[in-house]
């Protein structure tokens, strides 16, 4: 019955974001047409300008599609009793050529006496991680550090922190985030964190937010050990 509960409510949550993505994809695609029908009788010198304007939308399009495409894929959920190290350690070392072109350098500390086994969707916890790091380096355009600290929360949960020295959110916007399609990115589609929030969630753990604009943002996730 749990099961079904949590299918009918994924099927909601992915109606409710179909409704939103045709919303999100229409404005792009009438800029798009204008674009299109100025470059039919456009002097030369500003078509590399407009085709630019139109790359971003499109690619504005393309993110979203994708992360929709994420959301919605009838994904068989596999919990299993998972290393969270492992899981953490191989995101970091996915993200670590992007780090290297942002001058971002990522470190990972854990406690090396310890296991921190996990029941969990790996191929979902990666994804949080994806979408956290790639946040920090996104809010790093001249290069910074991302620290991640893995330890105990308490007897029964572990807690990872996630900090980045970026640019920081703005105070009045903290609540807003995790909102569908709440987006501060000209390119951005606002579904990372929505999606984060509810594979925590689906793993009994929670996640929570701090910022400072101009000094960076902390993330901590606590999760439950086996
Ligand atoms: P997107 O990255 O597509 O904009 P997200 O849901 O991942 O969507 O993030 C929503 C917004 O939250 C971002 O546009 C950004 O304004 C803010 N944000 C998230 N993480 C960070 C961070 N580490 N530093 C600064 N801002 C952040
Ligand atoms: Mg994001």
């Amino acid at each position: 019955a749990e099961e079904m509960l949590r299918h009918s409510e994924k099927l909601s949550v992915v109606g409710q974001l179909a409704a939103g993505i045709a919303h999100e994809i229409r404005n792009p695609l009438t800029s798009l047409v204008g674009f299109l029908q100025l470059i039919k009788s456009a002097p030369p010198q500003k078509i590399l300008e407009y085709t630019d304007i139109m790359l971003v939308e499109l690619n504005r399009i393309n993110n979203i599609v994708n992360e929709f495409m994420l959301i919605s894929k009838p994904q068989s959920s596999k919990f299993e009793n998972k290393n969270i190290c492992s899981i953490i350690s191989n995101v970091v070392s996915l993200l670590q050529p992007q780090a290297l072109l942002h001058n971002v350098e990522i470190q990972f500390e854990s406690s090396k006496d310890f296991e921190y086994m996990v029941r969990s969707d790996e191929g979902q916890l990666k994804q949080v991680f994806i979408n956290l790091l790639k946040n920090s380096l996104e809010a790093m355009p001249s290069g910074g550090n991302i620290d991640i600290v893995l330890q105990h929360a308490d007897k029964r949960r572990m807690s990872i922190k996630l900090n980045d020295n970026g640019v920081g959110i703005a105070e009045e916007l903290l609540p807003r985030l995790g909102d569908p399609f709440f987006t501060t990115k000209e390119e951005g589609t606002g579904l990372g964190l929505m999606v984060c929030y509810r594979i925590i969630e689906a793993h009994q753990g929670n996640m929570r937010i701090q910022s400072k604009v101009g000094v960076g943002t902390a993330i901590e996730i606590e999760l439950p050990f086996i």
